[in-house]
């Protein structure tokens, strides 16, 4: 196969500063030489590659685009870039390093004490300790705001006691951003995971994100000090803004696994003759081929887009949404129709293509299902929720 040079139908590349395409060549360098490799065992083992931690942190990535305590401070565009790179070779590395760099890094510095943030933020960024943000519930999803989990006051702190569910990166984890009910409110605390009451039960048999260690997390009466709320936290919506710069990472990164996909189909398709000629050069081919590159083109055009909005400071979160659930329902249709394209040999694991697919089902589903930010759009357009209703 040729080698990965990307996809530039509308010459984004153009815009990229020198800076810009230097990060996003280290991170595609990266993947292919130290990713790639190992990727297929892992994926086949159901486990994250941890060999690759180091590497990962190594890039300098974790918090990029955070300014200070030790993090690069990159520009939204850069940092979509490197999503979009690590996503090419897996979701599962896109998502370990959302979970530390969008989730738990941005919760302590979005709503973190000064203390909090000089403690936790430059170890994370040097990958010396690893976070995970634990918002969901067994039974509360797409609605975490009537999550069960609680806190109480008590002397010199909180007890915390209820359970987590499908915890990316808690079997890592230092330090598990918690979300719970502190009266009627909900309040972000910091829980070292080797406090007593605290257990992490990995999630086994995953059809999709098989690299990704995501995990229950326990939550039995523990007891953390009054410094660990995270103060300026101020209802659920305070988890929400973190998962914004979530999404904004989702948005660029499915295209990445979009365009590993094409690549790999494209070239197939050159090569694989029935009735003596390429599959390439049937018109039914080429159109679903067109219709591919035009989509992955689009929903560069709005990674990018929304990449500069959130450097001016002008990004909404509706326009997040957008973004999000159609970027990741682009790639997932891509992937999807890759696979038929392969032929039989697309249900093989040596094709990245099906794995991709199945990657991609969760990425649809987390961080705000495709329903989740209709309703979102939905409310913005008509000022009525129809969350409930
Ligand atoms: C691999 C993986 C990793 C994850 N990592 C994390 C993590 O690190 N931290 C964390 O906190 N969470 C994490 N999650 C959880 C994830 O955010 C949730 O799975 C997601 O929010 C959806 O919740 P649910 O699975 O309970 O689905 P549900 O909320 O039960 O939804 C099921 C279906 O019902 C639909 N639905 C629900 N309500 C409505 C409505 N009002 N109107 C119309 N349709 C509706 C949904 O769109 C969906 O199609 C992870 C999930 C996965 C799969």
């Amino acid at each position: 196969m040729e080698p990965y040079r990307g996809f530039d139908l509308l010459a984004l590349d153009g815009k990229l500063t020198d800076d810009e395409r230097q990060v996003r060549d280290t991170v595609r360098e990266f993947v292919e030489r130290e990713a790639m490799p190992v990727i297929l065992p892992h994926f086949r083992e159901g486990t994250f590659p941890t060999e690759l931690m180091g590497p990962l942190a190594g890039l300098g990535l974790f918090g990029a685009h955070i300014h200070g305590y030790g993090c690069a401070g990159l520009g939204a565009r850069a940092y979509g870039l490197a999503m979009q790179e690590l996503e090419r070779g897996d979701s599962a590395l896109r998502s370990f390093m959302s979970v530390q760099s969008s989730l738990a890094m941005t919760a302590i510095w979005l709503h973190g004490s000064e203390e909090q943030k000089q403690r936790w933020l430059p170890e994370m960024a040097a990958g010396h300790s690893l976070g995970a943000f634990a918002l969901t519930e067994a039974d509360h999803g797409s609605d975490p705001g009537g999550m069960e989990t609680r806190a109480v006051a008590v002397r010199g702190g909180f007890r915390i006691t209820g359970a987590k569910h499908w915890i990316t990166n808690a079997a890592f984890a230092k330090v598990i951003v918690v979300w719970a009910k502190l009266g009627e409110g909900v309040r972000g605390f910091l829980v070292e995971r080797d406090r007593p009451g605290v257990t992490v039960e990995e999630i086994k048999h995953k059809l999709s994100l098989r690299m990704s260690s995501v995990a229950g997390v326990g939550l039995d009466g523990v007891d953390v000090p009054e410094a660990n709320l995270l103060p300026a936290t101020k209802g659920l919506v305070s988890a929400l803004e973190c998962l914004n710069h979530a999404r904004f990472g989702i948005a660029w990164g499915v295209l990445g696994a979009a365009a590993a996909c094409l690549h790999e189909t494209l070239d197939y398709a050159k090569r694989r003759k029935q009735f003596s000629r390429p599959i390439a050069g049937y018109q039914l081919v080429q159109a679903k081929l067109a219709d591919m590159a035009a989509e992955l083109s689009l929903g560069q055009l709005l990674a990018h887009h929304l990449a500069d909005e959130k450097d001016a400071g002008r990004l909404h979160f509706s326009q997040i949404s957008i973004a999000k659930y159609r970027n990741a329902q682009t790639a997932l249709d891509i992937a999807r129709a890759c696979r038929d394209l392969l032929g039989a040999a697309g249900i093989l694991d040596e094709f990245a293509t099906m794995r991709h697919a199945m990657n991609l089902e969760a990425v649809n589903t987390y961080e705000g299902t495709r329903h989740m930010h209709q309703l979102i759009l939905g409310r913005h357009l008509t000022g009525l929720s129809a969350f409930d209703g």
